[in-house]
């Protein structure tokens, strides 16, 4: 199990998440940010629980966020 986190404020919609891990991650129409799927908000920090199998391709996701805005702790 790892928890994944988006700082979504600060997301540029960059796209790059979405091409990498798209089973966890969507664009929203409405405001052009990164939707992490499934996830609740805390004082903006949009969080959630997930297996290790989705580890590698959010791993990848995190590395290639321009902004820094998706974190891990596993
Ligand atoms: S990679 Fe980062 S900046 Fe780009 S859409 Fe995903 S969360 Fe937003």
């Amino acid at each position: 199990m790892f928890r994944l986190f988006h700082y979504r404020n600060r997301c540029i919609g960059c796209n790059a998440c979405v091409e990498i891990a798209f089973q966890r991650w969507r664009m929203s129409k409405k405001d052009g940010k990164a939707v992490l799927l499934g996830a609740l908000e805390k004082k903006g920090i949009y969080q959630i629980t997930l297996d290790d199998d989705e580890l590698p391709e959010n791993i990848q996701a995190m590395e290639a966020c321009p902004v820094k805005v998706i974190q891990i702790i596993h």
